[in-house]
């Protein structure tokens, strides 16, 4: 039995446009679920869309990517809002969200991030869901003020996509009750394979970044790559593969509210 997920890749995203069906095709063949994250209002509809064609299959979460805040008139934001609102039952969570101090560096440009960062995380409590958590550069910084925010703002279910901090502070994480997930990219992270090691796997989750972070990193990535992950995972926890599907799967499931098949 498959029970492969990957929590996080970009579907919709161009580098698919030439042979997207037969990605997701070569993808069923391996896993069992992938969530795809909407970045802004245009990717939203369209990872709506993607998922209605592969029910139980495609997950969706909305957010609006920290890089996509300053584009966006407060206006635009708002009625992207509404529009996640209006899909609430179609979606698992909401994100990607969070900071981005390696793209976005204006002070001013942070803080109204921030305030929207906010705002997308009251969507998370009105509506029950989890966040799906965008936190970058430099250093640990980005990780540790979204930490703090979604502590503050009293949110009680997170994932960390892609973590890149310090092992240190991912324990921290776990012992707040959220979640840290890890991408193909740890073949060539050697902090990614401390954490793998240190968190209680209770903790982990799995994804790709697709189209980014390939394991080659020349190459486009594919779901069906996250497969590298549970191996590293296992090698890092001396587990089996096996061990390792089976609680991902427990904490995807406890995380997102979804029952695969
Ligand atoms: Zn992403």
């Amino acid at each position: 039995m498959i029970e492969i997920i990957d929590i996080h890749c970009h579907l919709t995203f161009k580098e698919y446009d030439t042979d997207r069906e037969q990605v997701i095709a070569d993808a069923k063949q391996v896993l069992n679920g992938v969530v795809i994250s909407g970045v802004e209002p245009e990717d939203a509809k369209k990872t709506l869309e993607l998922a209605a064609m592969h029910e139980d299959f495609i997950f969706v979460t909305l957010g609006l990517h920290p890089i996509h805040v300053s584009g966006k008139t407060d206006q635009e934001i708002e009625h992207y809002a509404e529009f996640i609102s209006e899909n609430k039952r179609k979606i698992v969570g909401i994100g990607e969200i969070g900071l981005d101090y390696h793209w976005v560096r204006d002070p001013l440009k942070l803080k109204r991030t921030q305030e929207v960062f906010v705002e997308f995380l009251g969507l998370a409590k009105e509506f029950d869901l989890p966040v799906v958590l965008h936190l970058r550069g430099t250093g640990s910084e980005a990780i540790e003020e979204g930490l703090k925010i979604i502590s503050d703002e009293d949110i009680k279910k997170a994932v960390f996509h892609c973590f890149t901090g310090k092992p240190g502070v991912a324990e921290t994480i776990c012992e707040e009750g959220y979640y840290i997930s890890l991408p193909t990219s740890i073949m060539r992270s050697k902090s990614m394979k401390k954490v793998a090691k240190r968190i209680p796997l209770s903790h982990l989750l799995t994804e790709t970044d697709a189209p980014y972070l390939s394991p080659d990193e020349n190459e486009r990535n594919v779901p069906q790559n996250v497969k590298a992950v549970y191996e590293e995972i296992a090698r890092q926890k001396k587990s089996d593969v096996k061990t390792v599907e089976g609680e991902i799967e427990q904490n995807f499931e406890r995380l997102f509210g979804v029952e695969l098949k």
